[in-house]
């Protein structure tokens, strides 16, 4: 395994002489710019009293700028405000609302390198990861602009009685959306959500994940230059069992990504009031080599799906199904893919991948890790953390001999562990690969498509993707996104994307006569009965639909 730790970069523009200590806050971020972004949280009075734990940025352990937190009552004058603002912002043309999200897409192209800078210093990711989320965002930006228009047009559809009853099915915004997302993808899953959600005539407030606030008010500061109104989009900060519980508590739909734990309660609470909600959960997600793969290629994949974003992402990849023929094959080469990522936390494209965001998520994947290994499992790649490098960073790591009893086994590790299994025939590799509650992403390496496509036909998840790990699934913007299972309810992008965020209202209008017998009484109810019934009966002979 390479570094960097010895050549790591400076911050852009950082005054570091060599061999000074590594500084994780971009020389470019003055206390002036991060007050101007922290405008956006939206609070009423003064806040909490209780002091927010201490947020900290993961490639040197420095507290990050405290943001303010806000209380229930900021929630409610929040979602109170936007619910004001969405009104006149629903009757507003759906061109226009599209030229706001396309100019917001090409000021964030523009200024992409500081929302990169921001990003890694709250997440402690590589750059390339950073940056897939601007390509992600970018992308949703351009297929709601034009896609839009189509989805939430008005339908016309057959009416009761043909040529009499003219129907039109509608499409209006739910009013104000909430937004809660996580902190392992804080530009892609904070704004992704809530482009459509605008784009659909309403008004969304988001609340901000505690690990990722600047990156979320960065973005809401350059949407308003895009020209979107200040009460349209709130965001709202602080803890998640507080002010998320108060959004869920207030808004009209929630769009939740998280955890399938916070996930079931998010949903409860939403119940209560039915109010709707999506929720895009947890996963374990497998991916199965075939016989005929082409086995660098599927290593390379494997690589790629299971350590990007440093195992921090829903959709990446945590088992891999071997077919027994080519099992020592693959191995090697999954294990020089591997070995051959370069770490480090540099604000450059140098390090394949960063670090882990959290000390409560080091000790996670260390206690998966080190579990296995106690029970059994066998490290070939990886398998330890590297302070060297930075205090959360460890290694991408490759396990082989897991058993059931171990929790890495089935529990989301959410981390750069991927662990290795023999496989015997196709219904063996699908019976593995359907194991748990999850139901997320999934990928199938053969040369016979149309025999991977059979075996993706027989997978519990909401994507498969052949013959790619995980990003051909959640790059293809006009197909859903989303998990059966445990991993979730209701898909983001495609069509449902957009139509969630809205209710449908049919409107019937009815000509020339009325439905129903032409007078009250018995006889005149029988006939109108009698001619109905031979009216349908000649529908179904002529073949009417
Ligand atoms: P989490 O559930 O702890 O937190 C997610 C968000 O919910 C945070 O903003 C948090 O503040 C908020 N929150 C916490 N308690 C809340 C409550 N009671 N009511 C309302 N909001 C509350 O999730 P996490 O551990 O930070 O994120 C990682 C998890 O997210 C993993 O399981 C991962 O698989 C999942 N995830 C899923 C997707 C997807 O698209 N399916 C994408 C990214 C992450």
């Amino acid at each position: 395994m390479t570094t960097e730790q010895d050549q790591t970069p400076a911050p852009p523009d950082e005054e570091t002489a060599d061999g000074e200590a590594f500084g994780a806050r971009p020389a470019w971020v003055t206390d002036e710019a991060i007050a101007r972004w922290c405008v956006w949280v939206s609070r009423e009075g003064e806040g909490s009293d209780a002091a927010p734990d201490p947020v900290l940025a993961p490639f040197d352990l420095t507290p990050l700028p405290a943001v303010p937190a806000c209380v229930p009552e900021d929630v409610e004058a929040a979602v109170a405000k936007a619910r004001a603002a969405q009104l006149a912002w629903a009757h507003t043309r759906l061109s226009r609302r599209a030229d706001v999200v396309l100019a917001f897409h090409d000021l964030l192209l523009e200024r992409q390198e500081q929302v990169l800078d921001l990003i890694q210093w709250e997440t402690g990711k590589a750059r390339y990861h950073a940056w897939q989320e601007v390509a992600q965002v970018a992308a949703i930006a351009r297929h709601y602009a034009r896609c839009a228009p189509r989805h939430l047009a008005a339908r016309r559809v057959r009416g009761m009685v043909p040529g009499l009853t003219k129907v039109r099915e509608e499409r209006v915004p739910k009013g104000v959306v909430g937004v809660i997302s996580p902190w392992n993808y804080p530009l892609y899953l904070g704004v992704g959500d809530a482009l459509p959600a605008l784009l659909a005539g309403n008004a969304v407030v988001s609340k901000a994940d505690e690990q990722t606030a600047l990156t979320l008010l960065w973005t809401r500061a350059l949407m308003a230059e895009a020209g979107l109104p200040a009460d349209l989009w709130r965001i709202v900060t602080g803890p998640g069992p507080v002010v998320g519980t108060a959004l869920v508590d207030a808004v009209d739909f929630v769009c939740f990504t998280g955890s399938t734990a916070t996930g079931r309660t998010v949903a409860e609470r939403a119940a209560r009031r039915l109010v709707g909600v999506s929720l895009e959960l947890g996963g374990k997600n497998p991916l199965i080599v075939r016989e005929d793969a082409d086995l660098a290629a599927a290593a390379a994949g494997a690589v790629v799906a299971a350590f990007a974003n440093t195992g921090q992402m829903c959709i990446h990849i945590e088992r891999v199904y071997v077919h027994e023929t080519v099992y020592d094959a693959f191995r090697t080469e999954l294990v020089r893919a591997t070995r051959d990522l370069s770490l480090g936390r540099s604000y450059d494209y140098t390090a394949d991948v960063g670090s882990l965001t959290s000390a409560a998520r080091l000790a996670a994947v260390a206690a998966h890790v080190d579990g296995a290994v106690a029970a059994g499992a066998t490290v070939l790649a990886g398998g330890r953390a590297r302070p060297d490098i930075g205090p959360l960073f460890y290694e991408p790591t490759v396990l082989e001999g897991v058993t059931d009893e171990m929790p890495v086994c089935a529990e989301e590790t959410f981390g750069p562990v991927l662990s290795l299994y023999p496989y015997g025939t196709d219904s063996e590799a699908v019976d593995l690969a359907n194991r748990g509650s999850y139901g997320l992403s999934a990928s199938v390496w053969s040369k016979d498509t149309r025999a991977a496509g059979r075996l993706a036909g027989r997978i519990r998840a909401g994507a498969v993707n052949v013959n790619d790990g995980a990003a051909a699934a959640a790059g293809s913007i006009e197909a859903g996104m989303g998990g059966m299972g445990d991993s979730g309810l209701g898909r983001r992008h495609g069509a449902e994307g957009i139509l969630k965020y809205t209710e449908s209202r049919t409107v019937a209008t009815q000509r020339l006569l009325p439905l129903g017998p032409p007078k009250p009484g018995p006889t005149a109810v029988q006939d109108f009965v009698r001619r109905t019934n031979s009216q349908l009966s000649l529908l179904r002979r002529l073949r009417v639909r």
